[in-house]
């Protein structure tokens, strides 16, 4: 026997209506590459998102086919999103900081049928273009490019749409890893696990969104969703802040002018946009809370933005979860902390919302305590987690559902998440793990240091020892004892770098992360001094 209540579909095209209906007059602002701010409106975006659904099917789409999008965060990306997703496609957001043969590959893998793509990667585009074998349409989103324009395309269509209605489980939306290694893997997002992880990222201990916050999503909407907020925001009626330039000034102009409460993104950004804060004392606006994921938060940094009055929520994730993971809200005894206790708290990764399961597991698969002290690789299951990658044979989890995120990790007994490293990154010295994590975090909170990266490199009689590469901070010439008398009172002893090395630069991955995997091969066969 089933229940007897109505079937109601988690199809994501509720969302948009649900924000136009309720939501209708809430903004939605733009700030463009070449700095012309655009207002629209969720009623607006609802409605251009109904006359691109009516473009696309004029164009021969059907539901299922792949679409794809190469852009910065604004507002006709927006559009793009809802309207394909509203006319029964698979919206698939490319991350154009990957290398070229990454996104052919990505694209065809997908069998994208259409790019949309921003002005500012049109040099992109003409390089891709003759290797993408199965797209059939460019538009570009910005006026004056070679290809149909995006207003152009849809504004001679019918504001009168009904959203394909289908099966919650439908895809809606692809995403590929960035692939430190081997071939980037897609990740199929279907409506129901986008709902019900929107629905999760609202709660006052995920992102805390209400009906009065304003975000910015610093983080790119090519990089997991932009981490799941563009569909979260309609659920309460939020206004939306977007710019497709990272610069900290502008987002800093933006966050004052816009009155930006909430924002989110991976530590590089904060590094620069607190750089510029402390040059030129720049204001933040009414900022509340800052979401910092994607990497471990170093400490310094929280540390920064909750002496301003600003709550920091620490969030682990992925993009094979939609990203959302765990996040670091306020626990219960919040305010019997002192203020150490409150920073070493908010350094981990915070707890799993109602959705996600986790437990870490050793080598072995058996099933580690939850003690505080025994780190094993970290599993994960829940609506919102991959099961397989897309054209994927075989499913990507183990007996009971559990996915192996790769990560390694401590839980706690009150639930809390500590992530120690990628397993792939742990440095292993005399059978015993050094956390990479650890080490360049401590690192950057010694002043002078404005970036830093631990990799083992071999030793003869530990197999492995760290050694720490660190980038100056402009117009300071912290030295290797500053460094190394710094740490003494951040990590064990044995932890300490053999060697410091300073750099002028180190690489980072496509989604702004340190480049472990190019760090790692550049000093495989370092001889330490
Ligand atoms: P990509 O490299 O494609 O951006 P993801 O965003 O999916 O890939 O990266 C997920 C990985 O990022 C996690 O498995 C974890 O190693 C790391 N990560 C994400 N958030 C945190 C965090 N708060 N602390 C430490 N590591 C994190």
């Amino acid at each position: 026997m089933l229940g007897a209540m109505q079937h109601w579909p988690l199809r994501i095209t509720r969302l948009i209506d649900h924000a136009e209906r309720e939501h209708g007059p809430r903004e939605i602002v733009s700030r463009y590459a070449a700095g012309d701010v655009v207002r629209t409106d969720w009623a607006g975006i609802a409605r251009d998102a109904r006359r691109l659904a009516n473009a696309l099917e004029r164009l021969g789409m059907k539901p299922g086919d792949r679409i794809a999008t190469l852009a910065m965060n604004h507002g006709r990306h927006l559009v793009a999103w809802y309207g394909v997703i509203g006319m029964g496609g698979v919206l698939h957001t490319v991350n154009p900081r990957l290398f070229e043969e990454q996104l052919v590959y990505i694209c065809n893998h997908a069998e994208d049928r259409i790019l949309f793509y921003d002005a500012a990667f049109a040099p992109i585009v003409e390089k891709l273009r003759p290797q993408l074998t199965t797209v059939e349409h460019y538009i570009c989103f910005d006026p004056a490019a070679g290809d149909v324009g995006f207003e152009d395309l849809i504004a001679p269509e019918s504001a009168d749409y009904a959203w394909v209605d289908g099966d919650e489980r439908d895809p809606a939306m692809l995403c590929y890893t960035s692939g430190t290694t081997g071939n980037p893997k897609g990740v199929l997002y279907e409506h129901r696990s986008t709902v019900l992880h929107a629905l999760t990222e609202v709660m006052p201990d995920v992102f805390a969104l209400s009906n009065r916050s304003v975000g910015l999503p610093i983080v790119p909407m090519f990089h997991a969703a932009a981490w799941g907020l563009p569909f979260a925001a309609p659920i309460v009626g939020m206004k939306l802040v977007f710019s497709a330039d990272y610069t900290p000034h502008v987002m800093c102009d933006l966050m004052r002018d816009e009155g930006v409460t909430h924002t989110a993104g991976v530590p590089t950004v904060w590094l620069a946009l607190i750089g510029h804060v402390e040059a030129t004392g720049a204001e933040m606006g009414p900022l509340q809370i800052v979401t910092i994921g994607g990497s471990a938060a170093p400490r310094a940094m929280i540390e920064w933005f909750m002496k301003r009055g600003i709550q920091v929520g620490h969030a682990w994730g992925m993009t094979e979860m939609s990203p959302l993971g765990t996040c670091g809200g306020r626990p219960a005894n919040w305010d019997d902390m002192d203020w150490a206790e409150q920073l070493d708290l908010v350094s981990k990764q915070g707890r799993a919302p109602f959705g996600v399961e986790l437990r870490t597991v050793d080598d072995d698969g058996n099933v580690l305590p939850r003690d505080g002290r025994t780190s094993g690789r970290l599993q994960a299951r829940g609506p919102w987690i991959v099961e397989r990658y897309f054209k994927a044979d075989e499913p990507s989890t183990e007996d009971g559902g559990w996915f192996d995120t790769g990560d390694v990790a401590i839980l706690h007994t009150d639930g809390v998440l500590q992530i120690t490293d990628r397993s792939k990154d742990v440095i292993k010295s005399g059978g015993e793990w050094i956390s990479s994590i650890d080490l360049e975090n401590a690192a950057v909170g010694c002043p002078g240091v404005a970036e830093a990266a631990a990799v083992g490199v071999p030793h003869p009689k530990w197999d492995e020892r760290p050694i720490l590469l660190v980038v100056r901070r402009e117009g300071t010439n912290v030295s290797e004892a500053d460094i190394l008398d710094h740490l003494r009172n951040h990590v064990a002893k044995w932890w300490l770098p053999d060697e410091i090395l300073f750099v002028d630069s180190l690489p980072h991955t496509a989604t702004g992360k340190l480049l472990k995997t190019a760090i790692r091969d550049q000093y495989r066969d370092y001889k330490l001094k």
